[in-house]
């Protein structure tokens, strides 16, 4: 026993006289794990297997015998074994008759089978009562102790009795249960483990696509048609020129689009005139996702100051302005510094600066530890207002460097517009309709609506 498990041994109370033997089905990975957590809290243990014989990976004061055998030793039966072998089962189920049978199993994809594993088991066992509880924790974090951020079990079952007792163990394991009703709610239960990432799936999909979009925009404006018609084979931009016009660009529109479902809700409330209906699930899930998209635009917007930060260091950099210098020296002319140039470019520089430190503020709010710290008209006030005005530098950072592109006939290669007149349609729409829905007359019905007032009641008083 490693230090760790007997400093938690010598903590436990010593009460093993009063906890109830428990019995667990299966000396696999799991079955090990919960069976060493269980005897550091004071519960007898014992093992039912297929083999009796002790392997010293097996807790050492725990009890291997026989199915049947270690069934009748308890009230509590915890089934760590795969769902295609509960046939054995069967044959015990008059042994396994009025007990409580904890159904912690996992399956390896989503909608393996028509009903969850739990509702399986009580199938096949109706005379037990079965509670669905520990599939979310792993058998690792239970072993080496690092269960801080998953402790919580959820827990189900149709025998209120049968829960309670699961509910007691959980606790007394150190760990919180919290129950999710009947047996019905397995299903979603076992489905937890199986997700991956589900609030990133759809802004990830959608940033890979705009970054693949843009990427090849810039790719055939940037390099194949200076190819083509001015003869420069500029194809080193694909390293840092394109990604650093991608980044800013992807940014912005990722900030927009955290801001754009937030104006869908206040014209749909304001079309309906009520906030008691459900929005349209694609504004519901896009709703849910915005701070994810605002984190994937934070790291886009990182991307693109450390692209910056390098592009001096380019041999391209050092051959343009050698090549300024030169024309000069050799028209024996210095140019005077353009005073409106300097401006535009401090201007643009330092609205950038500035609109990166409130996309570094508004990642930073997001985070559990600092948003779990402040209340929520603070939380409001950072992500909402904070985040407007992040929207408003960022846009006007882009507009700056890139407005003098609009009436340029060269900035149309193709009849393409520049990338940075695309990445402005987005975070242009959601400030113009932002605007408009401040003025008071739009404001006011908006907010009487959000506050519960209805344009026209469904139950009239
Ligand atoms: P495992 O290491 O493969 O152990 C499964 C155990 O089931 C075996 O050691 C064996 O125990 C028993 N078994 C195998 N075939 C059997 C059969 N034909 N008839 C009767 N018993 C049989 O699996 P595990 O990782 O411990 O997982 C066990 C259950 O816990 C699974 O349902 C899994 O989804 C769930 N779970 C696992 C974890 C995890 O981190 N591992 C986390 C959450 C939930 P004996 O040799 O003693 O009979």
């Amino acid at each position: 026993m490693n230090k760790n498990s007997s400093n938690i041994m010598a903590l436990a109370p010593n009460t093993s006289n009063k906890r109830e033997t428990v019995c667990i089905f299966g000396t696999g990975d799991f079955g090990r794990a919960l069976g060493h957590k269980m005897i550091q809290s004071g519960y007898p243990v014992v093992y039912g297997s297929r083999s009796t014989q002790i392997s010293n990976l097996i807790p050492k004061d725990a009890e291997v015998l026989g199915h049947a055998e270690a069934a009748q030793k308890a009230a509590i039966i915890i089934i760590a074994i795969q769902r295609q072998h509960y046939g054995f089962l069967t044959p015990l189920a008059e042994i396994l008759h009025g007990k409580v049978l904890v159904d912690i199993s996992n399956n390896l994809k989503l909608k393996q089978y028509p009903e969850s594993n739990a509702e399986y088991l009580a199938q096949l066992l109706p005379g037990s009562k079965v509670v669905k509880a520990f599939n979310t924790v792993s058998a690792w974090a239970l072993q080496s102790g690092t269960l801080d951020a998953s402790r919580q079990v959820f827990v189900c079952g149709d025998d209120t009795e049968a829960k309670q007792m699961v509910m007691n163990i959980v606790r007394a394991l150190g760990l919180t249960p919290l129950d999710k009703g009947s047996l019905l709610a397995a299903q979603e239960i076992e489905n937890y483990p199986l997700q991956l990432f589900p609030m990133w799936k759809f802004p990830i999909f959608l940033s890979l696509g705009l970054t693949v979009f843009f990427f090849f925009y810039c790719l055939a404006l940037d390099v194949i048609y200076t190819y083509i018609y001015e003869n420069n084979n500029f194809s080193f931009f694909i390293a840092i020129t394109i990604p650093n016009r991608v980044c800013p660009v992807m940014a912005l529109i990722l900030l927009a689009l955290v801001y754009l479902p937030g104006i869908f809700a206040a014209i749909i409330q304001l079309y309906r005139g009520t906030k008691y209906r459900r929005f349209p699930d694609w504004l519901d899930k896009w709703m849910l996702c915005r701070k994810q998209l605002g984190l994937i635009a934070l790291a886009f917007a990182s991307l693109h100051a450390v692209f910056t930060l390098v592009t001096p260091m380019r041999a391209f950099a050092s051959w343009r302005t050698s090549k300024g210098i030169i024309s000069q020296v050799l028209n024996n002319k210095t140019e005077p510094l353009n005073n409106t140039n300097a401006w535009l470019s401090d201007s643009y520089l330092a609205l950038g600066i500035l609109g990166y430190f409130f996309f570094v503020l508004l990642g930073i709010t997001s985070l559990p530890s600092v948003s779990n710290s402040v209340n929520w008209r603070e939380f409001r006030f950072v992500q909402s207002k904070l985040g407007y005005v992040a929207l408003i530098l960022c846009t006007a950072h882009t507009l700056v460097y890139g407005g003098k592109w609009f009436l340029s006939p060269s900035a149309y290669k193709w009849y393409l517009p520049n990338i940075y007149m695309l990445s402005l349609i987005v975070p242009c729409a959601v400030l113009v309709v932002k605007f408009v829905l401040i003025f008071p007359c739009v404001d006011k019905p908006l907010t009487q609506i959000r506050q519960g007032w209805e344009r026209n009641p469904k139950y009239s008083q």
